[in-house]
């Protein structure tokens, strides 16, 4: 074979090797123990009465956009939808809301394309936050946030966030002309290196990878438990195939996947966790489809109660 053909076939072959890696691989490790401990979270609410236990999990769809199915789930063909979302809890002793989404406007800028919003979905969000007991979110990027640096009443919702310095360090640049109201600039932050209760029910996990400010969190109602993970998976499907996004994220989109071992890592260990506690209700805060189902079921609950 000539010297220049043989060139030719090396340099195919590397570039495909190359666009596998980038694309085409979410794999999942074969083991990752020790990564979310089920029996300590429900051993840190042991002792909350049933009288205290929230009673229903509600849920928002504040917006939603078309998303390749491949930018979601390494090698999946076709398209998704992708939800914002936030959702509310509902316990005798107070209600708490989990993720701030975006408005109007930064949703537009940051999806562009085929973006739809519910106005009226956004006003019973900042609405049930101004009544919450508790504001708290998943991660720190501005689908999660923005809500709270946004918030027409800062001063109001300032006493009930409950916020990693991470997390509120993050908010400053999604305020309106980047000034982060005083209010919120000041509030107390947790300092989470284990998981926390915050909550008759609600446990709060650090959970690093998908962005350093990540964590999970682990509710018992009177009815069932769940687990709202945020953005470690985009669709339920990167669970149950064992495939996360691809690795092409994390160079368009750094703050995506700032670990990727860890992600992969809380992949495979969520996949055993749905095998071992088909129970639990694993809540991904994006999959529009899989959310639907479940307040199909009864699981959650569509619209905040203000
Ligand atoms: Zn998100």
């Amino acid at each position: 074979m000539k010297k220049w053909l043989l060139a030719l076939a090396a340099l195919l072959a590397s570039l495909g090797l190359f666009l596998w890696w980038a694309v085409l691989d979410g794999a999942a490790p074969s083991r990752a123990e020790g990564v979310f401990d089920l029996g300590a979270y429900r051993a840190l609410v042991a002792e909350d009465s049933a009288a205290a236990l929230p009673t229903e999990i509600r849920v928002e769809f504040v917006g939603g956009s078309p998303r390749p199915a491949f930018a979601i789930q390494a090698g999946a063909l076709g398209s998704r939808e992708i939800a914002y979302t936030s959702f509310q809890i509902i316990a005798p002793t107070g209600r708490t809301i989990i993720d701030a989404p975006v408005d109007r406007a930064l949703g537009e800028a940051m999806t562009g394309k085929g973006f739809s919003f519910s106005d009226p979905s956004y006003e019973r969000v900042l609405a049930a936050m101004a009544n919450a007991t508790i504001i708290a979110v998943t991660h720190e990027h501005a689908d999660h946030i923005a809500a709270i640096a946004r918030h027409p009443a800062p001063q109001t919702i300032a006493p009930r966030l409950a916020l990693t310095s991470t997390q509120r360090d993050a908010l400053a640049p999604l305020a309106p002309e980047a000034a982060l109201p005083p209010a919120i600039a000041a509030i107390p932050t947790l300092s989470l290196s284990a998981p926390t209760r915050i909550g008759p029910g609600i446990v709060m996990i650090p959970a690093a990878g998908h962005s350093p400010g990540s964590v999970v969190f682990y509710v018992k109602t009177s009815a069932r438990e769940y687990l709202f993970i945020g953005d470690i998976a985009w669709a339920m499907s990167n669970i149950t195939d064992l495939t996360a996004r691809p690795r092409l994220l994390h160079w368009l989109w750094p703050a995506v996947d700032t670990d990727r071992a860890q992600v992969l890592a809380q992949i495979r260990a969520l996949h055993d966790l749905a095998g071992t506690e088909p129970e639990l209700v694993i809540l991904p805060a994006h999959d529009a489809a899989y959310l639907r189902g479940l307040i199909a079921t009864g699981t959650l609950t569509e619209e905040f109660v203000p």
